[in-house]
């Protein structure tokens, strides 16, 4: 019973993300732009895929630029390329990106979803967006 709740909830969020993506201008997806809006405060549910295995790698120049990348958990850290002054960067603090996520929602006061991937919709959130939306509180254009 409590399973199948949890996914009448789950299929509720994501037609509002869907039905925002297509007529509203109050969905994001994707790790940076989810994650921007995230810092931005404007994030009022931050959904995310419970089958996302990913880590996010911070890497930063000696210019001090940061940048970031999403790498497959089993696989190794690649070598990034600053995209703004074209340097190599070896390595980075490596972590979960879903932990990653969670405590910037967590600052911000933004609920997070955990969405299964056990209806269409939900699978779309996967293999489409990047596992990773967000329901926003206002309009950002990010
Ligand atoms: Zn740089």
């Amino acid at each position: 019973m409590l399973a199948e709740r949890e996914i009448l909830e789950d299929k509720q969020v994501m037609e509002e993300f869907f039905q925002q993506l297509h007529d509203g201008d109050l969905a994001t997806y994707g790790f940076e732009a989810t994650r921007e809006n995230l810092v931005m405060g404007s994030v009022n549910r931050l959904l995310i895929s419970e089958d996302l295995r990913k880590e996010v790698v911070t890497y930063e120049c000696s210019e001090g630029h940061e940048e970031r990348e999403l790498v497959d958990s089993e696989s190794g850290t690649p070598v990034h390329t600053c995209s703004r002054c074209r340097e190599d960067v070896e390595s980075g603090e490596r972590e979960d990106a879903i932990e990653h996520l969670m405590e910037i929602a967590g600052q911000r006061g933004t609920e997070t979803v955990f969405v299964s991937t056990d209806f269409e919709k939900g699978e779309q959130l996967l293999n489409a967006f990047g596992g990773v939306a967000g329901l926003l509180r206002y309009s950002t254009n990010v």
